[in-house]
């Protein structure tokens, strides 16, 4: 069995391990465009001010087993779904019998005039990181850098920025940093944090235009004419799903690739996983586009036991689940964090640097935002995807952050998925 995978990130790199576990002796090919070894995307920001974290990058878990063929620096540029084949830009052509597209995503440029241009930057991948900070260095640790969009990538790059001295503005159209996992009480914390470091923070406005003289850019142009002075921008709004070369195979598509709950596309040898997937939400049931390593990496595994003849369902995605650390506070979100104003019971306490917020529907948790102390989380996310009638003991919930009594009630706990 000729087994093919289209990405080494996240989701491609999992695939391939659970294949090799299932089946000690197929040929497995990845075809990556990046010229590097699979490495830990989230990192990437930490590379700019040389952050000891950066050198976890190449994580030892991303090290792929011996006998699996890498192909680095190759763009596939086609898929022949009848034939069983896909075609590299090189000219080769590679034959497979189970393929697996998990080509992730690539920022998403609002129309901004003047971007993509010199001077505007975006971060996605390693490259992405070494061009940056390369412009970085040669503007010098005076500059001043735009990022446009508030969310966790800009919030990040934001802090490494300031790290090394630039004067930096965060610009973000909604009315708080990472507003998909924060709420505003929890944004506050910080908001305050990045304040007290010197990064200031816009809201409420987007970006019209970066203006350049001499080839170099001078200033970032307000929705409201406001302009910011500004030597580089980096543009951190959001992503797509690399679904192209699926759709030109006929594969069905909307926003990203469509796939059954074996993580098989339209086209029966065919899987795919990761970013460029368009999934379910385990909580809402609302179909969504996950952006998360976590998500890649569980969709990757399961795709890849399925190519090698298994019948593992996937259950969903987790919308919002998510670990990180902001200006050395950790905070962790996961399900519904922004529900609807009916049909919700909303509890929330704020402890100086620590935030709790639980989302009830009736007697069952749907979503949580933890800031400063994330213990219990992964109790919660297990509470939450066993949709664990918890009425009981809400109020204790509430009141305490130890989740001891509700572990008995799990079926897989200490098993959760969460990062
Ligand atoms: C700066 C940054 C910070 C992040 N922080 C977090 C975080 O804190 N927490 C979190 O959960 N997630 C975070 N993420 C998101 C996380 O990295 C992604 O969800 C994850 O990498 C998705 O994995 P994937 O395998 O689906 O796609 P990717 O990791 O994007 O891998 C896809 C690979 O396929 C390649 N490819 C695409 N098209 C082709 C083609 N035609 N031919 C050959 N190769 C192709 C791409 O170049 C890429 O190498 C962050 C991402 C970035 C960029």
């Amino acid at each position: 069995m000729r087994h093919l995978i289209i990405g080494n990130g996240a989701a491609g790199n999992a695939a391939a391990h659970a294949i090799r576990r299932r089946d000690p002796s197929s040929e497995i090919t990845i075809v990556s465009d990046e010229p590097h070894a699979a490495y830990y995307r989230p990192l990437l920001p930490y590379l700019l001010h040389d952050a000891p974290e950066g050198r976890h990058l190449f994580r030892d878990s991303l090290h792929l087993p011996r006998d699996v063929t890498v192909q680095l620096g190759a763009r596939v540029q086609a898929v022949v779904p009848d034939e069983g084949r896909i075609d590299l830009d090189d000219g080769r052509v590679l034959a497979y019998d189970r393929l697996l597209i998990a080509t992730g995503a690539s920022p998403s440029l609002p129309p901004i005039d003047g971007v993509p241009g010199p001077g505007s930057f975006v971060l996605r991948t390693l490259d992405d990181a070494v061009t940056l900070k390369a412009s970085m260095a040669a503007a010098g640790p005076s500059s001043r850098a735009v990022i446009v969009g508030g969310g966790r990538i800009g919030t990040k790059v934001a802090l490494g920025l300031r790290h090394l001295g630039m004067a930096v503005t965060i610009v973000e159209m909604l009315q708080w940093i990472v507003p998909q996992q924060l709420d505003a009480a929890a944004a506050e914390i910080f908001q305050e944090a990045l304040q007290s470091q010197g990064i200031e923070m816009i809201f409420g406005r987007t970006v019209r235009a970066v203006r350049r003289q001499d080839g170099r850019v001078r200033g970032v142009i307000l929705d409201d004419g406001l302009e910011l002075a500004a030597d580089l921008v980096v543009m951190a709004t959001g992503v797509r799903p690399n679904a192209e070369i699926a759709r030109t195979a006929g594969l069905a598509t909307r926003r990203g690739i469509l796939v059954n709950r074996f993580l098989q596309t339209s086209h029966p040898h065919i899987y795919a996983a990761g970013d460029v997937v368009e999934t379910t939400d385990i909580v809402t049931g609302e179909p969504i586009v996950s952006g998360t390593w976590t998500n890649a990496v569980f969709m990757g595994e399961v795709a890849g036991e399925n190519m090698a003849g298994g019948s593992r369902e996937y259950p969903g995605a987790w919308g919002l689940l998510n670990a990180v650390e902001l200006a050395g506070i950790p905070v962790i979100s996961a399900g519904l964090v922004h529900p609807p104003l009916e049909g919700y019971d909303v509890r929330m306490r704020r402890r100086e640097r620590a935030y709790r917020k639980l989302v009830f529907r009736g007697g069952t948790l749907v979503g949580f935002i933890l800031v400063g102390e994330v213990e219990g989380a992964g109790v919660y996310t297990a509470i939450i995807r066993e949709r664990v009638d918890i009425s009981p003991w809400k109020e204790a919930l509430v009141e305490k952050s130890t989740c001891a009594p509700f572990v008995r009630t799990l079926r897989r706990f200490p098993e959760v998925y969460a990062a």
